[in-house]
């Protein structure tokens, strides 16, 4: 079994909307206590005594590895702009999410959970399932029929256990169940919703640290992230914060959330975060009705936007990328179609992130 070590400078959580601090002996899995008490839920981030060198930004020495990171950032080769796409599909089982199912498995292990469990429609299941069979711990994912059937398998061969229920709020209070019975979650079950616990969504600074370091030393002007709950945006964006914070670079790139129908979008223009958005749509991986605290932070911060990019527009953009020899699924490439919306009349360079590899027939 390969070692866990816990990063000694990390001091403490401190929340993203109030500042209030919590000892790190807490696992937050549920946000800031005091902001949830305001019916305002918020995560909470880990901070670190001594910020400025590139291992003290981690929650971990060692950890639980599948070889996750270090993906490439590859030039795109069409008509307009500079454009790459950073390819996430790269990873162990094919996502973004085995970063961060690397630190969860791992935290998990180290604080002897029982097991873990996850509610997904598909990526974060098999990753988190994955990386679960590989840390031999248990897994239990609380999926609706929306799974894919093939990936369903897939997931069972790892020895995780699915259960099924009707609708999305049922899988959060399935998962609220395995919670109180001593199971990690690896994503969030509380409405309205906060990030996934916060040391799990640190795994995704080291995008920002992975294209700072393929750009030499710049940043680029955007950074365009299908978006849901907001995990991956976050995390990009704080890498990019500490490097900004530490000296390294002079500005932030403008966070792009990328979304499938207006939710972030109509946050942006005045409603509230813990609403209740009503849309449907088959990109399942950025499907669903809510909007977290950390998606509207940190694009509102970085002075970014939200682009809404139909199925339509993301099967386009998929058939783009197949012709260059890319095969994302249609979440992923839901960040080029937004791309193609003509942001900022394509700024000098910009990041599409290709979130996940298409396991669906093309
Ligand atoms: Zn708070």
């Amino acid at each position: 079994m390969q070692n866990i070590i816990w990063n000694p400078n990390m001091s403490h959580y401190e929340c993203i909307q109030c500042s209030q601090l919590y000892s790190l002996e807490e696992d937050m899995f549920e946000g800031c206590p005091a902001c949830a008490l305001d019916h305002q839920p918020a995560s909470v981030k880990p901070v670190y005594h001594e910020p400025w060198s590139k291992d003290n930004l981690l929650p971990f020495r060692q950890h639980i590895t599948m070889g996750e990171g270090g993906t490439s950032l590859l030039p795109l080769n069409i008509e307009h702009g500079s454009v790459y796409i950073k390819l996430e599909s790269q990873n162990p089982t094919g996502s973004h999410k085995d970063r961060m199912s690397a630190y969860v498995v791992s935290m998990a292990r180290s604080r002897k959970y029982k097991g873990m469990v996850i509610a997904s429609s598909g990526n974060a299941g098999l990753s988190v399932a994955s990386y679960a069979a590989f840390a031999g711990l248990p897994c239990v994912l609380i999926a609706t029929p929306q799974l894919n059937e093939e990936l369903a398998k897939v997931i069972q061969a790892t020895g995780a256990v699915i259960v099924w229920t009707d609708t999305s709020m049922e899988r959060w209070e399935r998962m609220k169940d395995y919670v109180n019975d001593g199971y990690f979650p690896a994503s969030n079950y509380i409405n309205p919703p906060v990030g996934t616990m916060p040391v799990g969504v640190q795994a995704y600074k080291m995008i920002a640290r992975e294209i700072y370091e393929d750009f030499s030393g710049q940043i680029p002007s955007q950074v365009i992230v299908p978006s849901s709950r907001g995990d991956l945006l976050w995390g990009i964006y704080e890498g990019f914060q500490e490097l900004n914070q530490t000296g390294k670079t002079s500005s932030i790139p403008q966070m792009i959330a990328v979304e499938p129908f207006p939710r972030l979008k109509r946050v942006l223009e005045g409603e509230s975060y813990t609403g209740w958005f009503e849309g449907a749509t088959n990109l399942v991986s950025i499907n669903g009705q809510t909007v977290t605290k950390q998606l509207e932070q940190a694009v509102r911060k970085s002075r970014g936007k939200a682009v809404v990019a139909d199925e339509k527009q993301s099967r386009h953009a998929q058939e783009q990328l197949h012709r260059l020899g890319i095969h994302l699924e249609l979440s992923s490439t839901a960040a080029l179609a937004a791309y193609y919306q003509k942001l900022n009349k394509y700024p000098s360079s910009t990041i599409v992130i290709g979130t996940s590899f298409s396991f669906t027939p093309i």
